[in-house]
């Protein structure tokens, strides 16, 4: 019976019990299902280490050696058995804490020690190291690279680990030699120079060397990457069908606003405009996306597609992540279309807009009265009915999926035009897959004469250095922003430290107004602190990341981040950029704890080397890993990924962008004999992956 109908249930060394488990742990159902569960990392059995080459922790090794010493430490449980293994020039100690009376040690016999290096009291340790005499050592456990496959807590219970994972992919072996029928076309196979799907099977659970490995986990990496994009250009290419609504004239008020501009528009701004206009009057429905970093001008942007919209008669949307960014938005708008007087109408829907509030906005919307509508989520509500709805501009970050974006649909006859615009660049292989179904416009340069921020790191014992720097800002005329974390699991916690610091501050500071803002406030409390911010009245502002994206107060030029550690890479230059909106030097301070791990130093290092979004987009996708990408899955990854990595498979995903579309240009609806593979296996994918992705957009 072919694999992929062959149950797991009744493969060698599976079982009932295995076989439920591997279902709800690993959604593992046939034998394919099995041989598609793919190793997370190798290790190298043929090369063999010395104790002084050792230098890192998290690698396991091999090293041959004798055992010249041990001894146990306590009775019963508690034994614990500590032993000195020697390789000829240098020592390191193995350890045991369970099963101690099982160990047989034994002067004067070569072994063979494997295990994972950690560092203790300035020597290596081994924790329960295998140790196998030499003469016991066969070829197959030295002769190529070992396989580790990654396993539950729930399987580990029953037993089912790593080994146990090899060992029913092993008695799968003899099948998947006589060959599996390929999910890639020849063609393809050919163009690209990968391995046929039962090759890279087989070498990727039974690599004979490195070469191979890589080779098989290129092609199947490339497979995982080449569906992703088949799905979303099949998606993108269905939808450039959809018509839109055409809005080819720039009328008065976009030459209104255009020309009462107190600056010019940067080069960048001019072109992006020019390609959502070129969008919108193309009779088909936009959807873009529009990237730039911090302070690029993206809302004048925006503000000036709205106009465009409206000067078609259509009425339009801003949608704002939070509430106070609508606000700010709303405030903003309103004071660039001034000049404007009462050519234009603009109304703003927050989760606090009053019912009483409510109902002439509701009106306004039906009868067209309201050109250009703010809010947050409360946009999507169903009461909120348009007359004619046809440009949406969603300003996100992260958070707001293509699914809600599909909500949108239903507020017309046509689907609106959209443009969505992100606070933080995204990095190139995130843009083309959970972005992937957007053409995408790029602001690449800052409005002229902005100063970069310059950015200082300081332990948390320099703490009053750092105020006197604000005190002598402040009695400049600057405003200080001091923000600290607000994580979800932790929020008492973090609430706590805020209301620390601010109490800190006021004792530090009894001379200055200070403001304090954070989400568990009611709405119109913050407001009154924000304001009082703006208008200058206070001269610094606590605050938690509610503050993150979008403020704009141009004389505020210091920017504290308290515990900074716990901010993210994105998450601090999207901080960051709340300064350096003025004519005046501005600094960013980040404070932390004096012990920082690894991946912290790096990411403060990171901050204080650059001002380069996407630099930092790169690195922080590179910093978190793949991992965290199981996050961005509502937002729009179509497939879970198994062994393709975004932050590190670029050039793959660019390859298997290509393969994809070149297969749709030719045969959009897949309806060839040769494509019929890949239709077959992209229905396959969605039964698999049961969210309903294929509905929306
Ligand atoms: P973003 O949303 O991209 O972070 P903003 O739209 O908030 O940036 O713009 C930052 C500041 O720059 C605002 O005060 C805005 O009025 C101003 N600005 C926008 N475009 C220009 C320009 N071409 N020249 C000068 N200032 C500009
Ligand atoms: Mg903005």
């Amino acid at each position: 019976m072919e694999l992929s109908h062959r149950d797991i249930t009744y493969c060698k060394n599976v079982g009932s019990k295995r076989a439920d488990i591997l279902r709800s742990e690993l959604n593992v159902r046939t034998a394919m299902d099995m041989l598609r569960v793919y190793p997370y990392k190798y290790i190298d059995r043929s090369r063999f280490y010395r104790i002084a080459d050792l230098d890192d922790e998290d690698t396991f090794v091999q090293i041959i050696g004798e055992v010249t010493e041990w001894h146990t430490i306590g009775i019963g449980k508690a034994q614990r058995l500590s032993a000195t293994f020697f390789d000829g020039t240098h020592q390191c100690e193995l350890v045991w804490f369970r099963g101690v009376q099982y160990v047989r040690l034994q002067k004067g016999v070569k072994y063979l020690l494997f295990g994972k290096p950690s560092v203790f009291n300035h020597t290596f340790n081994f924790v329960h190291p295998e140790l196998t005499p030499w003469n016991k050592v066969t070829s197959e456990m030295t002769s190529g690279l070992e396989p580790y496959y990654n396993t539950t807590e729930r399987m580990k219970h029953i037993n089912l680990n790593s080994k146990a994972i090899r060992s029913i992919i092993t008695e799968l072996l003899p099948d998947l030699k006589m060959g599996v029928p390929d999910t890639l076309g020849a063609e393809v196979l050919q163009k690209y120079h990968l391995m046929s799907l039962t090759d890279s099977l087989i070498n990727v659970h039974f690599p004979p060397n490195a070469q191979s490995m890589q080779n098989a986990r290129a092609r199947l990496k490339f497979e995982e990457l080449f569906y992703i994009q088949l799905h979303i250009l099949r998606q993108m290419k269905r939808r450039e069908l959809h018509e839109g609504f055409a809005m080819p004239v720039v009328g008065p008020r976009f030459h209104g606003l255009y020309e009462a501009l107190p600056f010019d528009l940067t080069n960048a701004q001019k072109r992006v405009i020019r390609e959502i206009h070129a969008d919108l009057k193309s009779g088909h429905q936009m959807n873009r996306l529009l990237q730039g970093d911090v302070g690029s001008g993206k809302t004048l942007v925006a503000l000036l597609c709205c106009l465009l919209a409206v000067d078609n008669g259509y009425q339009t949307c801003i949608m704002a992540p939070t509430e106070i960014l609508a606000n700010q938005h709303y405030e903003t708008l309103k004071q660039f279309l001034a000049p404007l007087g009462d050519k234009i109408h603009v109304g703003l829907l927050t989760g606090s807009t009053t019912k009483k509030q409510r109902e002439p906005i509701h009106e306004g919307l039906r009868n067209g009265q309201v050109n250009i509508l703010i809010g947050t989520h409360a946009l999507l509500e169903d009461e909120v009915q348009w007359q004619n709805l046809g440009l949406v501009i969603i300003d996100e970050q992260h958070r707001f999926g293509v699914a809600q974006r599909a909500k949108l649909w239903n507020k017309n006859t046509m689907p609106p035009h959209i443009l969505v615009m992100t606070a933080t660049p995204i990095p190139r292989t995130l843009a083309m897959t959970v972005y992937g179904d957007l053409h995408v416009s790029i602001i690449d340069e800052l409005p002229p004469g902005r100063k970069p921020v310059h950015t200082v790191h300081y332990s948390l014992e320099r703490r009053a250095q750092v105020y006197s720097f604000v005190r002598q800002q402040i009695e400049q005329g600057r405003q200080v922003y001091v923000v600290y974390p607000l994580i979800k699991e932790n929020e008492k916690l973090d609430l706590q430290d805020l209301e620390n610091g601010y109490n800190e501050l006021r004792e530090t500071f009894p001379d200055f107004n200070i403001s304090m803002v954070h989400g568990q406030m009611k709405a119109a409390d913050k407001d009154l602190q924000m304001q009082r911010f703006i208008s200058g009245e206070t001269q610094i502002l606590v605050a938690t990341t509610v503050i993150e994206v979008g403020v704009n107060v141009p004389n505020a030029s210091v920017m504290i981040i308290a515990n900074a550690e716990r901010f993210g890479l994105s998450q601090l230059h999207q901080l960051r950029g709340r300064v350096g909106r003025g004519a005046d030097q501005s600094y960013c301070l980040l404070l932390t704890r004096v012990e920082l791990t690894k991946d912290v130093r790096k990411r403060m290092d990171i901050m204080v080397a650059t001002n380069d979004g996407f630099r930092i987009a790169e690195a922080d996708l590179e910093l978190r890993g793949a991992g965290d990408l199981e996050g961005t899955r509502q937002s729009g990854m179509p497939f879970d990924l198994h062994i393709a990595n975004l932050a590190t498979d670029g050039q793959l995903l660019s390859l298997a962008r290509e393969a994809a579309g070149d297969i749709l240009n030719a045969d959009p609806q897949l309806q060839s004999p040769q494509n019929q593979i890949y239709k077959r296996q992209l229905d396959l994918l969605r039964i698999t992956n049961q969210e309903n992705w294929s509905e929306i957009s």
